[in-house]
């Protein structure tokens, strides 16, 4: 059998098959069983007059090379890139924009790109309109005649609110509008917004798909080629790259998504459960309940439900005491690794956000968001229901 015949064509497999089988999973010089790290920072022109592929690592490092394609693979993009951390890789995307343009953005969207565009973006002239994307009516009465983009997450941070995404990319594209969004919540296991529309897919690959909260990364994947030539003159011009350790270590985490997606959602649906019917506790905040407002669009457009999940314990005091009292979560900013983390956004992810502006966006002082790591699930019950009570 050659080379090509037994790679066959990655992107005709199923996801899980993808994940292992991603075009660079064998060293062709060697046959070695993962992508060598490529440690070097330069690399020697064989021929003048015929410049090597790889010149500068900057511009391109094969490690992070098969890191880029493997995540475009995935999401059934053109291109993939590999930024530095995720905000990284977000701020670089808004930078496809110019002085003088507007910007429509999920409202409650994570704290890391509100600060972005409220105190970064705003200085170099690009505008930035916050709204409520439940509801299409408010996206459509955001646009003004500088509008050139929509910057979707869905579902948002911390109270996983549901924007639908083909309704918005469509209207988008009716109005010349380029459509990002963040997808690190879902992960491509379970939402490939792509296939909906989306021009470029963002990911802070820190979360679920590097997955042991040893990483700090970013992902973005075009959906078309002339974008993804614009993309990388910015990552090459901003120079906010991922090392290609990193990159090896990142790919190493990725093999095992569907695995801990699996895992993890299922016990965050049982979790959710669990909670709705807890009497120390007031809201639940999950796509997969029954009651959730944005459920039949959520499941439109996605696989599953992810393993976030956040409710609010009525008050203040009460989320702290819970903070104090649990074993097993680690109280920590972060999400999506194989340990179970608990947040508390009032005073972690949201605390720069002002207070009247946080209430307004249902992130109150007793909301605390849980992501459910592989743990058995009921370890983690027993576990909360002791904080809960105590
Ligand atoms: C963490 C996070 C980011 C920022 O990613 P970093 O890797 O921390 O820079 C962006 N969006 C969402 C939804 C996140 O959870």
């Amino acid at each position: 059998m050659t080379e090509d015949n037994r790679k066959g064509k990655a992107s005709d497999r199923r996801f899980a098959t993808k994940l292992l089988h991603f075009g660079a999973e064998i060293d062709e010089t060697t046959g070695a069983s993962s992508v060598p790290i490529f440690q070097a920072s330069t690399f020697h022109h064989h021929d003048i007059f015929s410049p090597p592929e790889y010149d500068y690592s900057r511009s391109g490092n094969p490690t992070r090379q098969a890191l880029e394609n493997y995540i475009a693979l995935l999401e059934g993009g053109s291109r993939g890139f590999a930024f530095a951390s995720g905000m990284a890789a977000i701020s670089t995307a808004f930078l496809l924009l110019s002085a003088g343009e507007h910007v429509i953005v999920t409202e409650d969207v994570y704290g890391g790109t509100y600060r972005l565009l409220t105190s970064i973006l705003d200085r170099l002239g690009i505008e930035s309109t916050f709204v409520d994307m439940t509801n299409f009516e408010a996206v459509k009465a955001a646009l003004k005649p500088n509008t050139k983009a929509v910057f979707m997450e869905t579902p948002s941070n911390p109270t996983l609110k549901i924007t639908n995404i083909a309704e918005t990319t469509s209207w988008a594209k009716d109005h010349g509008l380029l459509t990002m969004l963040d997808n690190t919540f879902m992960t491509p296991y379970h939402q490939r917004p792509i296939e909906h529309g989306v021009d470029i897919v963002l990911h802070s690959a820190t979360k679920f798909l590097s997955g042991h909260s040893d990483v700090l990364a970013g992902l973005a994947v075009t959906a078309d080629e002339s974008l993804g030539k614009r993309l990388k003159q910015l990552q090459n011009g901003l120079g906010s790259v991922l090392s290609a350790q990193e990159s090896w270590l990142l790919m190493r985490g990725m093999k095992t998504l569907q695995a801990r997606m699996e895992h993890s959602e299922r016990s965050a649906r049982r979790l959710a459960e669990w909670l709705s019917n807890h009497e120390d506790v007031t809201n639940v905040f999950y796509p997969g309940l029954d009651g959730h407002s944005g459920r039949t669009i959520h499941e439109k457009q996605s696989l599953g439900y992810g393993a976030v999940v956040s409710f609010d314990v009525g008050s203040g005091e009460r989320a702290k005491s819970l903070l104090s009292k649990v074993r097993l979560p680690l109280v920590a900013v972060s999400l999506g690794a194989v340990e179970s983390i608990l947040s508390y956004p009032a005073m972690m992810s949201h605390a720069a956000m002002p207070k009247e502006v946080r209430h307004a966006r249902g992130i109150t002082d007793g909301l605390v968001r849980y992501s459910v790591g592989l743990e058995d699930i009921e370890d983690l019950l027993e576990d909360l229901d002791q904080a809960l009570r105590g």
